[in-house]
């Protein structure tokens, strides 16, 4: 660079030189050489015709001294440098040179001319001078001044020459070196070098600017490394696991808390495939993670398993921001990765104690209902049935009630152990809540299996419960619905099973029912009754009729029995039976009993006021969940409020009340007797009807079934006779016991006369009088004024 830069100034240099100096110079010479040449021709011109004349005479004597005087005066003429001076006879050849000059005259231009002597006989021609004059060169023509010129000329030019490459190097190429030196140090050590120069002309600013421009480069250079060494401790010392990912997920970067948190070391983890790292199962979710990105610049969420050093898995919420996603090129992307195990097994934790039931462990309704959807998946896939057995435990609430609630924990917990072995392994049984459970049976054989469980399950309660030192006995009922023939969902299995369960609730408890659509009719037929109720009580439709009680002698009204009567808009009047079983079911019998009550206390009202009837009592029939403890206290302020004594209202229960020894009924029981009402035992003849009853509980008034009394005449004599007995017996033992007796569903004259004779003491049926709506009823009674018109 240097060298072409000098030599190139060089070259224009001589260039100019060449091209305008040269050929004036040539040109001078030409002209200087040419017009010395003249001269010389003319000046030997001259001393050879002058000299000619001199020889003649010599010559002609033959005086060869004078001759050799001429020739060597010719000779230092510095013009000439040799001199031959011969004559015509050949007797003389005078030859004389410059000292020094060679024989050879080769480069010497020879002249010349013949020497004449003027003789008496004339003109002759003696011999001949011939001149030996160097040939005219370039220069041998110039004289000393111009020899002086020329060189003043050349070293002039020259000077220039010199000082212009001198000049040239100083002011122009020693700065350029300079500069390229501190670029290529710059280049080569990488530090910002400055260049050493300092001018007054463009160079100067030249290396000024270079040396500005490389401080400013060093400044920036110095604060982006700062930046980037900040970016680095802000990446490293952030407490975060920051890592970095090419666009090919090969880790590009980590940072030292990513390091510690998974226990790797930097050097073996850089250029790692990072989906490597992650759990093997949790990669396809991670290679397809962009695919879920949840919008345009928004950084990707997601949850993998992640595989530390030690081969520890941490749940790692792994949250991805593109870094080209700004310019659109691809850049890689920077991620944030949290520690999110704990979370995931507290997660878990809650799921599973969402899922199951504190209590036994086993799953809970959720849990279950989850497992059924699951089992339905692969019944469905693998083409096989299942069965859904829904156990209730009947008569829980009375263990709760009478020995705790932790007793009943008791209960629930050995039902489970004593399932449990009764199940297979892909089985499953779940509490449902309170006293409800639920087997799913899945496999082969569903239809036999379900069966010979719910057998299992029945024998199972042969044996009794121990708590606290005593022993209980308990029932189930079960429902069992199959999938997929009584169902499309497990929803709908579990609705099916549990219809099922009510079902055989309904029918006795203790036992198990299969599911079938008739149940689904009369649960239907149970929801309309529901919501007759509901409306009934909101819109006042229950009545009480009122059915006499008469003296069995006389016929005389002693007292009316209430009933129970729903007068539907629609419907007509409806029967109790069914009202009183779904109000029993779902709690409403409490409120339906109290309409009943005051409505019955007030027709008792004005059915007293009749002649005879003052003294009349009334029958409520009461059923057991009405035994609450306000019961006693309630009664006894409507009696007040209706003006009516406490010995005038009869409280009807049946044995169902009584069977399990209720303390608490037990307890309002006495209330109400202390009080003054008294106690009837309905129904009796049917169920247990235990004799003992009468022993344990202040019962007043026996009413003997209804039963009894229509088989009492007119079917087998052998039946008739044993009823006959049988009431003959209750009567006997009754009025033992202080009670009186009241025969139920007296139809005919027949019946009456009989029941007359074993001695019962009041009757009531249709022979006397179909329970009747109050007005009705006042209006009879008053019109026929008396109890025969009653009996007729
Ligand atoms: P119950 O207490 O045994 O009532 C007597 C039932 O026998 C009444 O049926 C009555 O109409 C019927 N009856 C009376 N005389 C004759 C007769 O000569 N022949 C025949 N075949 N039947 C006769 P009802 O009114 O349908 O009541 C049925 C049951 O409903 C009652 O049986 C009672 O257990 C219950 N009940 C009625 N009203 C109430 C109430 O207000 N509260 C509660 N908890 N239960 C009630
Ligand atoms: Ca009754
Ligand atoms: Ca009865």
């Amino acid at each position: 660079m240097t060298h072409s830069v000098e030599s190139r100034f060089i070259a224009i240099i001589s260039g100019a030189l060449l091209v305008v100096v040269a050929p004036l110079f040539t040109l001078f010479l030409a002209l200087s050489s040419q017009q010395a040449a003249q001269g010389i021709s003319e000046h030997v011109d001259v001393v050879i015709s002058s000299n000619t004349q001199a020889l003649g005479k010599p010559l002609w004597d033959l005086d060869s001294d004078s001759i050799r005087q001429v020739a060597q005066m010719l000779v230092a003429d510095p013009m000439i440098h040799a001199v031959q001076i011969s004559d015509t006879t050949g007797k003389l050849n005078i030859f004389e040179s410059d000292p020094g000059l060679t024989a050879d005259l080769s480069g010497n231009e020879a002249r010349s001319q013949a020497i004449v002597y003027k003789s008496v006989q004339g003109l002759r021609e003696v011999g001949t001078l011939t001149v030996y004059i160097p040939v005219a060169s370039w220069f041998s023509g110039l004289h000393q001044s111009e020899l002086a010129f020329i060189s003043i000329f050349i070293v002039a030019i020259l000077t220039v020459f010199g000082a212009a490459v001198f000049g040239n190097r100083m002011m122009v190429v020693r700065p350029l070196m300079r500069l390229t030196a501190a670029i290529e140090a710059t280049r080569r050590l990488g530090s910002r070098h400055h260049v050493d120069w300092r001018s007054n002309d463009e160079m100067g600013r030249l290396a000024k600017s270079f040396n500005e421009m490389q401080a400013l480069l060093e400044r920036e250079e110095r604060e982006l490394k700062r930046a980037h060494q900040q970016t680095i401790e802000i990446y490293n010392m952030t407490p975060a696991m920051l890592f970095s990912l090419t666009t090919g997920d090969t880790i590009a970067a980590v940072s030292d808390y990513w390091l510690q948190a998974t226990g790797y070391r930097r050097e073996d983890i850089i250029g790692r495939h990072f989906p490597d790292l992650v759990y093997p199962a949790d990669r396809p979710l991670f290679d397809k993670r962009r695919q879920a990105t949840a919008g345009e610049g928004m950084p990707i969420e997601i949850t993998v398993r992640f595989l530390c050093k030690d081969g520890r898995q941490m749940s790692a919420l792994i949250a991805e921001a593109d870094l080209g996603a700004a310019t659109g090129h691809p850049a890689g992307s920077l991620s944030v990765m949290t520690d999110v195990t704990e979370l995931k097994q507290s997660e878990l934790r809650n799921h599973q104690q969402a899922i199951s039931d504190h209590l036994t462990g086993l799953l809970n309704r959720q849990g279950f209902e989850a497992a059924l959807d699951r089992h339905i998946i692969d019944a469905d896939r693998l083409g096989t049935r299942m069965a859904c057995l829904f156990v209730d435990l009947d008569r829980f609430k009375a263990i709760n009630d009478n020995h705790g609630h932790a007793a009943g924990d008791l209960v629930l917990q050995e039902f489970v152990t004593r399932v449990q072995p009764m199940l297979r392994n892909a089985d499953t049984v779940a509490r449902l809540g309170g006293d409800e459970f639920a087997i799913v049976i899945v496999g082969e054989d569903t239809e036999q299996r379900s069966g010979e469980l719910c057998q299992q399950i029945m024998d199972m309660f042969e044996a009794p419960f121990r708590i606290e030192g005593t022993s209980v006995r308990l029932s189930a009922s079960v429902g069992v619905a199959f999938y997929p023939e009584h169902a499309s969902s497990a929803a709908e299995l579990l609705q099916k099973s549990d219809l099922a369960m009510y079902a055989r609730k309904r029918d006795g408890k203790n036992g198990a029912k299969v599911y079938d659509p008739a149940i689904l009719t009369r649960t239907r037929e149970k929801a309309e009754i529901e919501s007759d109720i509901e409306v009934g009580i909101a819109a006042n439709w229950f009545e009480a009729h009122f059915q006499p009680i008469v003296s069995i002698e006389s016929g005389m009204p002693v007292g009316f029995e209430a009933l129970m009567r729903l007068r539907h808009p629609r419907k007509g009047l409806l029967p109790p039976g069914p009202l009183v079983s779904v109000a029993e079911e779902n709690g409403t019998i409490g409120e339906i009993g109290n309409l009943i009550l005051e409505d019955a206390l007030a027709n008792l009202n004005r059915v007293q006021r009749l002649p005879s009837l003052g003294n009349a009592y009334l029958a409520v029939n009461f059923s057991p969940l009405q035994f609450e403890p306000g019961l006693p206290t309630r009664l006894a302020a409507m009696l007040a409020h209706n003006g009516i004594t406490p010995d005038r209202l009869v409280v009807e229960i049946t044995e169902a009340v009584l069977m399990h020894d209720d303390p608490q009924i037990r307890r309002v029981l006495n209330e109400l007797h202390d009080f003054g009402c008294r106690i009837a035992l309905d129904d009796f003849g049917t169920g247990y009807s235990s004799l003992s009853y009468l022993n344990r509980f202040p019962v007043d008034i026996v009413k003997i079934d209804q039963s009894f009394v229509q088989s009492l005449i007119g079917g087998d004599t052998d039946v008739e006779r044993k009823s006959r007995m049988l009431i003959e017996g209750i009567t006997t033992i009754s009025h033992k016991m202080k009670c009186k007796v009241v025969a139920e569903g007296v139809e005919t004259e027949q019946q009456r006369r009989q029941l007359m004779q074993i001695g019962i003491d009041f009757a009531q049926g249709y022979h006397f009088s179909r329970p009747r709506e109050i007005n009705d009823l006042l209006a009879d009674l008053s019109g026929s004024a008396g109890m025969n018109s009653i009996a007729s």
